[in-house]
């Protein structure tokens, strides 16, 4: 911990205690009141600890290094910025000590938890709705163990937020860097190891960073990542294919899916692999639901009108038969996940299987295209017009 109670009852703050002053001063844990030390050297960040063998539910275990350290970096940045920050403030009514609270304006508590060790989802939740309800806002940030690297894990889905913006985003702590990094427009195409995002770093030591200068950052932070989307499509295409040769059980169903409806795994249209916004926040496989949904559709005869209430009673229905699963993501709204489908419906608009009709109908145009072979397919994933499948282009009918 950083912040320890003297034998005067005032909070003293570890970075504050001066060295070489010989310690007459006694200091003792908010938490349970218990004797603890300070441990201040050249080196490591000085913070107070308890004597072993302490069962204090709050600051016990010894704190790892990586977490006193990045808690004392985000507090003096945001110290540095005039940002209104307590250290491991104790809030009655939830009895919660978040590692840090910020006021980013008078009204909103910000309630900062620096996450370096493992939680379960169920404590993640309650935690995070207790802040909320409560009237806080809550940001977590995760340590070295959770950062980021090509797949997401369902660990690091918990803590994925929206913003309109920068599109679905986490943060982490590099303490070795002191740098603060924040993947943004996160996105996925197949399978969840194909995810693609940006990220931005930024560096807690430098004085001119501040909270502004990083939204500016972030908006534009270049999106000239077009190219990226056939190479997705065509990885899409064998691990499909990888997937059948290798057995894996979620595309060996799939397989048999779409066999009787007379597919195959080279038949499939291009509609199929087309990501959409937040298909991230799906756990079935994507090609999957968009297939069923596709059926779904293509089950009327052209000139058939859908309305939207149809379109959003599917999407119930489908979750009910666990045709359309979800990960556990407490940040994510249903609205957002709605957005899925609606995307989905945009995407079959702007390919022409489907035309708007009114603000709640579509009346169905054409079936999508089949394939013969492989080659023929890819040949049409590198020709297709890309800008309509950009995030932020995928228009949501509303
Ligand atoms: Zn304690």
């Amino acid at each position: 911990m950083l912040v320890a109670v003297n034998n005067e009852n005032v909070y003293v703050n570890a970075m504050n205690v001066q060295r070489n002053i010989k310690q007459k001063t006694e200091y003792f844990c908010p938490n349970c009141k218990e004797l603890v030390f300070l441990k201040k050297g050249l080196i490591k960040q000085a913070h107070f600890t308890h004597f072993q063998k302490s069962d204090c539910a709050v600051f016990s275990e010894g704190e790892t290094e990586e977490h006193v350290s990045g808690k004392a970096m985000l507090y003096q940045w945001f110290i540095h910025q005039n940002i209104p920050c307590q250290l491991e403030a104790y809030l009655p009514n939830l009895k919660q000590r978040p590692d840090l609270l910020i006021w980013l304006d008078e009204q909103t508590p910000v309630a900062i938890e620096f996450q370096c060790s493992s939680l379960s989802a169920q404590r993640m939740i309650e935690r995070t709705n207790g802040y909320i309800e409560n009237g806080y806002k809550v940001y977590w940030i995760l340590g070295g163990s959770y950062h980021f690297k090509h797949k997401l894990t369902s660990f690091q889905k918990l803590f994925i937020k929206e913003h309109k913006k920068i599109g679905c985003y986490f943060l982490e702590l590099h303490v070795d860097k002191s740098t603060l990094t924040v993947h943004f427009n996160i996105n996925q195409y197949g399978n969840s190891s194909q995810i693609a995002s940006y990220s931005a770093h930024i560096e807690l030591t430098k004085a001119n960073t501040n909270l502004d200068n990083i939204k500016e950052r972030l908006l534009h932070i270049s999106k000239a990542k077009q190219n990226e989307l056939k190479n997705q499509l065509i990885k899409s295409q064998s691990s499909l294919n990888r997937g059948r040769n290798y057995q894996v059980p979620e595309i060996v169903a799939f397989q048999k899916y779409i066999y009787k409806r007379g597919d195959s795994l080279i038949s499939l249209p291009v509609e199929v692999y087309l990501p959409v916004k937040n298909q991230l926040f799906i756990k079935t496989l994507p090609y999957f639901w968009k297939y069923q949904l596709l059926e779904w559709i293509m089950n009327r005869n052209s000139g058939e009108v859908i309305s939207k209430k149809e379109v959003h009673n599917k999407f119930f229905v489908m979750i009910q038969n666990n045709e359309l699963v979800f990960h556990l993501m407490p940040f994510i709204s249903l609205e957002s996940k709605k957005r899925c489908i609606d995307s989905f419906m945009a995407l079959l608009t702007e390919r022409g299987l489907l035309s708007v009709i009114s603000n709640s109908d579509w009346m169905v145009q054409r079936e999508p295209q089949r394939y013969e072979n492989e080659k023929e397919k890819i040949a049409d994933f590198l020709a297709l017009d890309y800008s309509f499948a950009t995030e932020s282009n995928v228009k949501v009918t509303k």
